[in-house]
């Protein structure tokens, strides 16, 4: 096909608002969605964020060794960084193949000035110790960035004084594949304004957060949390949902009207600051990759000896987030192990390895309000052992099932620990 090909190919006029790109993600229904980025807007906001963020300078080597299907690859591999005119570093690999040096090799290597991952790779890279990072020279290295979910303090203290020597600018950058670049980051900033470790901070020039409460009000002032929102438009935001605009309206801009919904909790710190405080509904972030507990459940459900299920996240040193199961059976049988091997292939297969879950529980009845929603917030709390504080159970179908769940959740630790 490629000799077929003519080397030579005329640049096709594209109209400012014609898609660039479409890329699938999940909402709270499980159901993906595909988000669509235009073409003047989204490389207009990924330039400009590729330059100030990261303060950018001509003849920079930039590496993002975010995976390019993603978000992240597409404006910090490649849209952001080749609309500055700059070098990019493309990694495909793995950040422990051939070794935990990986990443550090390539640093040396090809003087990387600005370097670009996600959290989960840096909470897996510190099990290895320092020795890998330290056999490579890094003084290429200037700012260091982290994408795509919280960084844990101690991985943010790693990275800078381990990686970054203490002298390179650490940036924890929140944004969203909505929003088709990085929204909030300390940087830019006022020169050497001050960077507090593990938090996103500042808005980007355009971008006017906001947090609401419960009944939809603006949140005023400092040291509080919210909803986050955001006020205006900017030139990076996505258009629609591709052929499904009313969903789009109804998950962005209906929850909150006049603003867009982020979906994700915030802290306005007492000096303004803003810490991202998660995902405000059923979704889980294994890894960096965000995904509908739904979408996991609806996999498993395909199994005909299971009829229900609800996945659940719990927090997971390596991964952020990992998936926990509780499944129904149809009916008793001898053979779980086989089911539960089968559900984890059925996943696999279906979305990603992943998605697989860490732990799937056989109970008898899921827990259920009346009108037949399952409240995953009572599964949450029995496997982060909180069930001491189950909050309102008065919607239950029936408050017995917490019990059953509790005595099979403890047996099951006391299993698996054995
Ligand atoms: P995605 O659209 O798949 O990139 O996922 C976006 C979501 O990831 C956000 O809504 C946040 O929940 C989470 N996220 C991304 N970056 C950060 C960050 N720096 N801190 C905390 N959460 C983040």
């Amino acid at each position: 096909e490629m000799a077929k090909a003519d080397s030579v190919c005329t640049p096709e006029s594209m109209d400012s608002e014609d898609i660039l790109f479409m890329l699938y993600t999940s909402g709270s229904t499980g159901k993906p969605k595909g988000i669509v980025h235009t073409q003047a807007g989204y490389l207009l906001y990924a330039a400009l964020t590729h330059k100030y963020v990261f303060d950018y300078q001509q003849g920079d080597v930039f590496g993002c060794v975010a995976d390019i299907g993603w978000i992240t690859g597409h404006s910090y591999v490649v849209y952001g960084p080749l609309c500055n005119g700059a070098t990019s570093v493309l990694f495909e690999s793995t950040p422990v193949y051939p070794n935990p040096g990986r990443y550090w090799e390539v640093v040396q290597r090809l003087k990387v000035n600005q370097f670009y991952g996600a959290p989960t790779a840096i909470r897996l890279l510190l099990n290895y110790g320092e020795e890998w990072v330290k056999k490579y020279d890094r003084s290429s290295l200037k700012t260091l960035g982290s994408v795509g979910e919280p960084i844990n303090n101690e991985a943010w203290q790693w990275f800078y004084h381990v990686v970054g020597e203490g002298r390179c600018t650490l940036l924890d950058t929140w944004w969203q594949t909505e929003t088709g670049g990085i929204c909030i980051a300390p940087r830019p900033s006022e020169e050497n304004a001050e960077v507090v470790p593990a938090m996103a901070m500042r808005p980007f020039f355009g971008i006017v957060p906001m947090l609401m409460d419960e009944n939809g009000k603006v949140i005023e002032g400092n040291d509080v949390s919210g909803a986050l929102c955001i006020a205006q438009p900017w030139p990076g935001m996505a258009r629609t949902i591709y052929g499904d605009h009313q969903q789009f309206v109804d998950a962005y801009f209906k929850p909150y009207p006049g603003y867009y919904f982020t979906g994700d909790g915030a802290y306005r710190t007492k000096k303004g600051y803003y810490q991202i405080t998660g995902r405000m509904d059923d979704v889980i972030n294994i890894s960096g990759h965000r995904l509908g507990t739904a979408e996991i459940e609806d996999a498993m459900a395909d199994h005909p000896e299971v009829p229900e299920t609800a996945v659940i996240g719990y927090p997971h040193k390596i991964k952020g987030e990992g998936a926990f199961a509780f499944i129904v059976l149809k009916e008793q049988t001898a053979h779980i192990d086989r089911v539960k091997e089968e559900l984890k292939a059925i996943v696999a297969s279906k979305i990603a390895k992943y998605a697989v879950p860490d732990h799937i529980l056989v109970v008898k009845r899921l827990p259920k309000t009346r009108s037949g929603k399952i409240m995953r917030r009572l599964l949450r709390k029995v496997v982060t052992e909180q069930s001491s504080s189950m909050g309102d159970t008065t919607t239950l179908d029936d408050p017995s099932v917490v019990k059953e769940i509790l005595e099979a959740y403890q047996k099951y630790k006391e299993k698996s620990s054995s």
